[in-house]
């Protein structure tokens, strides 16, 4: 059996871009549904304190700060579903939204609705070496911006060596004058006027060759030192120090949306409207294309967005009228 709700708006991840999304078309009075998979928040929900979105005063708590953002949109009017999307196949005027069905009932649930917003984000690539679980937000971070300033004046070590990590080491240097950038080729894969600023930082020790092997703690309970290994020699060694930023890169979540046009790097490419390269598919958030990842640009995103899609939707429906 099959059963189809519609909507104006189907809005798929919870985290910042989809909940200012989901605010803004709710708020333009279109019939809007939020459909995460896990809790809604996204990475906003891993930061400890939120200090650098413009207006908020005293730093809140990511939780809190994801909390507040879902209880906005659902006072505009926003519906909120938590299950996994598997498929967004187009259908009449709009698109077929295929959800796992949550009630075990077997049933195949199809949702429809004129527009998609995709803001499913991204995922920091992880070490997957002993002891990054375990001290995650307890000296492991992968946001220099988030979490640097909690370890000023501290030893910093950063892992990688694209630009993320070369652009994020020399901000860290603004903090400290102990970073240590540690990539595994003898080289730094970043554009050249990225890693030449890295090089010639005397805040920042490089070590090409070598791999961290294990992030330990000491008795506080945080990270307290890195184990490397040599890549060249194979000999080991260990280094003190208080946070570990990793950055060797990122994998966007698109497995939704294999037929919009995306970068080199698997980013949504969209315009300045949000729009993506098919009519109807907007994407916000880390899932596109751009140079500045953060809390607030996620939610600028969605604004955005939501408002490009009361616009089509308004063509829409002017054109069906003639
Ligand atoms: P990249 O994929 O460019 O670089 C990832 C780095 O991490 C590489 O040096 C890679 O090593 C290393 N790495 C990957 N896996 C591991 C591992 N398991 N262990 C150790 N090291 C590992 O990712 P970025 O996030 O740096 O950049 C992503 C995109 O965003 C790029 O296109 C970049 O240009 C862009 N960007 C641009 C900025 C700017 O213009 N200022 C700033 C930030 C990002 P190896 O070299 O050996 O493969």
């Amino acid at each position: 059996m099959e059963s189809k709700t519609a909507y104006d708006v189907i809005i798929i991840g919870g985290g910042a871009a989809g909940m200012s999304a989901a605010q803004y078309a709710a708020r333009s009075s279109l019939r809007v549904l939020v459909i995460e998979e896990k809790a809604e928040g996204g990475q906003a929900v891993l930061i400890d304190k939120l200090e650098n979105y413009p207006g908020i005063g005293e730093p809140v708590n990511g939780f809190d700060f994801a909390v507040t953002m879902k209880k906005q949109a659902e006072n505009f009017g926003a519906e909120f579903l938590r299950t996994k999307v598997t498929g967004i196949d187009k259908s009449g005027k709009g698109y077929e939204i295929s959800i796992e069905d949550n009630d075990s009932s077997g049933e195949t649930k199809k949702l429809y609705s004129l527009v998609v917003i995709v803001a499913t984000g991204a995922e920091h690539r992880k070490l997957g070496i002993p002891g990054e679980k375990e001290y995650y937000g307890k000296g492991v971070s992968y946001c220099a911006t988030c979490d640097g300033p909690f370890f000023r004046n501290k030893k910093i070590a950063v892992i990688g060596g694209g630009d993320a990590a070369c652009d994020e080491a020399s901000f860290l240097s603004r903090l400290t004058d102990n970073v240590t950038i540690i990539h595994r080729k003898p080289g730094f894969r970043a554009q050249k006027a990225v890693a030449d600023k890295v090089l010639s930082n005397p805040k920042i020790r490089v070590i090409f060759n070598t791999v961290v092997t294990e992030i330990k703690g000491g008795e506080n309970g945080a990270v307290s030192s890195l184990a490397l290994r040599n890549i060249q020699n194979g000999e080991g060694s260990e280094i003190p120090c208080d946070a570990v930023f990793i950055f060797i890169g990122m994998t966007p979540r698109t497995e939704l949306t294999a037929t919009v046009k995306m970068d080199s790097n698997g980013y949504i490419i969209t315009d300045e409207n949000m729009a993506t390269s098919v009519p109807g598919i907007y994407a916000a958030g880390d899932i596109r294309a751009k140079p500045f990842r953060q809390v607030v640009t996620a939610a600028s995103d969605g604004a955005i967005a939501a408002h490009s899609a009361a616009e089509y939707i308004s063509n829409l429906n002017a054109s069906t009228e003639k």
